[in-house]
């Protein structure tokens, strides 16, 4: 049997940096991803948003490492990945939302997070033509941004590889073999291997992994739909999340892209649990009205084509992360929610210097996100 150091299973947001970040440091590491290429799972449905700006710890501190990487991807890499520091901006037509928001700021300051609350007339300055009807200011958070999903998940293909990590493409993990609380073998439709360490980065299908090595994780994938329309000229800088609940979505949010593209996605209400990824007729209709409304500059633009993909939830919203105590081997880096690519490459840092420096830095993120929680919380800022 081939042996490696680590194993990671699934070539997605979180197993792609998380490969290039054990393999720089020297490990022996194969990534098994049971599609064609990377980032083929449901990286490629993210529409790049990337913040930093969250209402829990552990996601505004891994964020903001991922804010760190993805933003000085070009210069210390040379890789484009159409990173843009437009920002996150949260327009507020209400009283109750105005209070959670500036409640949520007291919160978010204490992290040093660049965000304020601005007037309407600064949030007009940057996004000229937004619906000013009830418009009470919002909060705007300018070191947010984003990336394009396909270009970082390439580029960390190829530093990874160029690392020496391995790519199995075309292989699927089907079962593990366990001795005395350890895996001792992998087995994928091709071979069998063993490993030092195996991780669980397999976004939807973490809960099937999971159960190969006897263990239930709570990550139960749901439906979401976006879209992409034709290039035009920059006209607004942010990503803009309306957080407005109507009877069939509870948000959504769409930016311009470095190409010029506008994308944009919605939260369905009620939650669409299962692992159907066909597009739906009702997604155009029901998302565009609220987008026109809100910015009725957009009525102009030309749709190119949606898609839809799965959010791997968790039932209180935050990832699932680190060792388990009952497979001494085996870590999880599961249940991304809706911000998979955002935390992707953070947390490939954050666990490559857990699992080979052993440092205890993080050992807040690994209690807040442990497997072992009590999973009744509630994520304020979706
Ligand atoms: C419409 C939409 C918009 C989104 N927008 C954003 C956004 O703006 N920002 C953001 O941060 N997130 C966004 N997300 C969420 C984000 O896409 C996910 O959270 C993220 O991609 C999950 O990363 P992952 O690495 O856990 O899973 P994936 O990227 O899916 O990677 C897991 C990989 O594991 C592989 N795999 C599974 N089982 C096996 C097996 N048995 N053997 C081998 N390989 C296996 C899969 O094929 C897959 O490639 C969005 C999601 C959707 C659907």
């Amino acid at each position: 049997m081939e042996k490696f150091d680590v194993v990671i299973i699934g070539a997605g947001s979180v197993g792609l940096p998380l490969s290039f970040y054990l393999a720089k440091k020297g490990l022996e590491v194969a990534v098994f991803e049971k599609m064609q290429s990377e980032g083929r799972g449901q990286n490629r449905a993210a529409i790049g948003g990337i913040r930093a700006t969250h209402s829990d710890s552990a996601k505004i501190k891994i964020c903001k490492m991922s804010i760190e990487i993805v933003s000085r991807m070009e210069r210390e890499y040379g890789v484009d990945i159409d990173w843009i520091d437009g920002g996150y901006l949260f327009p507020i037509y209400d009283e109750k939302n105005e209070a959670a928001l500036k409640e949520l700021l007291k919160f978010q300051k204490k992290f040093d997070l660049n965000i304020d609350w601005i007037a309407p007339d600064d949030i007009e300055k940057l996004t000229p033509g937004i619906n000013r009807e009830n418009l009470r200011g919002g909060t705007y958070s300018p070191e947010d941004g984003s990336a394009s999903p396909l270009k970082l998940a390439d580029a960390f293909y190829m530093l990874a590889r160029n690392s020496g990590a391995e790519f199995h493409f075309n292989e699927e993990l089907t079962a593990m073999i366990l001795q005395n609380g350890r895996i001792t073998q992998l087995t994928t439709n091709k071979d069998r291997y063993t490993a030092d360490i195996v991780i669980n980065a397999a976004g939807a299908n973490a809960r099937d992994i999971g159960k190969m090595a006897g263990l239930d994780i709570p990550v139960y994938p749901d439906s979401h739909e976006a879209g992409i329309t034709e290039p035009v000229r920059r006209f607004f800088e942010p990503m803009i999340v309306d957080i407005r609940p109507d009877e069939q979505s509870a948000n959504y949010y769409f930016y311009q892209n470095k190409e010029g593209q506008v994308v944009f996605c919605i939260t369905p209400d009620p939650k669409i649990p299962g692992r159907d990824i066909d597009n739906t007729s009702e997604f155009l209709p029901l998302v565009i009205k609220r987008m026109v409304k809100l910015y009725p500059r957009l009525r102009n633009l030309r749709v190119r084509r949606t898609w839809r993909g799965l959010y791997p939830m968790t039932p209180d919203g935050f990832p699932i992360v680190g060792y388990t105590k009952e497979v001494e081997n085996f870590i999880l880096a599961v249940g991304m929610c809706g911000q998979g690519f955002m935390i992707g490459s953070g947390l490939g840092k954050a666990l490559s210097e857990i699992i080979i420096d052993k440092t205890n830095k993080y050992n807040d993120i690994l209690e807040q996100l442990t497997l072992y929680r009590s999973f009744a919380g509630e994520e304020i800022l979706k």
